[in-house]
């Protein structure tokens, strides 16, 4: 199949392409990224394998190449995030193999440097900017909450006695129908305040890395925003909650090798990776039932999937030759929840 439609948009879901540059010091290799169109169209090649058959083209919402920055990135964001002023709830994720950028765009490589912000920061910041500014008879509240999951577990990732935590029951549900995780909310009042939780919630989570060597790359982290507006002359009150979420790497672990622990985080990894995509896939469907309990992670996001809630995935690529069987099974995820 030449065409492979990925674009139109069914339900609230988008999907955006994201091709990270091949990394300086990296011995230039052969790149599998052929063509990007404006419109979101993306050929992919296998270049060891020329002929006519090895090109497909998929389509999405749009495709950001190599030379994208964060700020390009985000400006096409922006907008959703915004929504969250206005009651929606929205999702972002970042799904792809480890090393094609996940975290890069979700996060940045550097908190310290401005430019280098990803989505979550300069969400958190374009947020506090509005709400300060805009409709001054509306008096905004932002927490925030930080969770990660990893073998069907789902930590707090800002609650100091965070091993300790291990959270189970996420629906304390709110009047909009909004279930807020069981995890410690923290009240925000700047940019700063976010950077400094954030902070500690990469600390808690690189702690458990050293027994578990890499640990970033097998769970999924979630940071979620709640605002809650509160209109000064009627009392009236709008909530919103942003889900910005870095997936685990999505990478075939083969059978042959992995055994014991390894094995174990490969099967959780695999099976709610499957249960996000038959959710959005549900959702793109208009399918009455949507299987949200078959995972941890689909339960926790379960308010900011369908209904009125919007959700943007960011599909991450490596440009690399030996990335081409993971590039197109991270292409065949996107094109079935498109
Ligand atoms: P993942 O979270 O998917 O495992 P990372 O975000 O850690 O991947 O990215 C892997 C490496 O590639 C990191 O060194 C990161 O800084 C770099 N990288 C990823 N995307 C970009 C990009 N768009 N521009 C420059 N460097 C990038
Ligand atoms: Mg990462």
């Amino acid at each position: 199949k030449l065409y492979n439609e990925v674009q139109d948009l069914k339900g609230n879901i988008r999907v955006y392409c994201r091709i990270r540059p091949f990394l300086p010091g990296q011995s230039r290799k052969q790149t599998t990224i052929q063509y990007i169109g404006e419109n979101g169209e993306l050929v992919v090649i296998n270049p060891l394998k020329p002929g006519k058959d090895s090109h497909r083209l998929f389509k999405f919402n749009k495709v950001f190449g190599p030379a994208s920055t964060q700020e390009e990135v985000f400006r096409d964001t922006q907008p959703l995030i915004r929504s969250v002023l206005d009651g929606y709830n929205v999702c972002i994720f970042a799904y792809g193999q480890t090393g094609s950028g996940k975290t890069y765009t979700m996060t940045g490589p550097n908190a310290t440097s401005i430019v280098d912000w990803g989505v979550n920061y300069r969400a958190l910041n374009d947020l506090f900017n509005i709400s300060q500014n805009r409709h001054s008879s509306i008096a905004y509240e932002v927490g925030v909450q930080m969770v990660e999951i990893y073998n069907e577990q789902v930590r707090d990732l800002l609650c100091n006695d965070s091993f300790q935590k291990r959270l189970g029951i996420w629906n304390s549900s709110q009047p909009n129908g909004l279930a807020v995780p069981d995890a410690s909310m923290h009240p925000v009042k700047s940019t700063s305040d976010v950077l400094e939780l954030m902070n500690i919630g990469l600390m808690n989570r690189a702690v458990g890395a050293t027994a578990l060597n890499e640990r970033s790359s097998r769970s999924h982290s979630i940071l979620t925003v709640h605002v809650r507006g509160t209109d000064l002359e009627t009392n009236a009150v709008l909530r919103g909650c942003l889900h910005l979420v870095d997936l685990a790497g999505s990478e075939r672990v083969d059978r042959s090798e992995a055994t014991g622990d390894r094995l174990r985080e490969a099967q959780h990894i695999n099976r709610s990776l499957s249960a996000l995509g038959d959710v959005i896939f549900a959702l793109a469907q208009k399918n009455p039932h949507v299987p949200y309990r078959n995972s941890k992670l689909t339960q926790v996001l379960q308010s900011s999937l369908g209904g009125q809630a919007k959700a943007l995935m960011f599909v991450q690529l490596n440009p690399d030759v030996e990335s081409y069987s993971e590039t197109i099974s991270t292409l065949k995820f996107a094109e079935r929840v498109s």
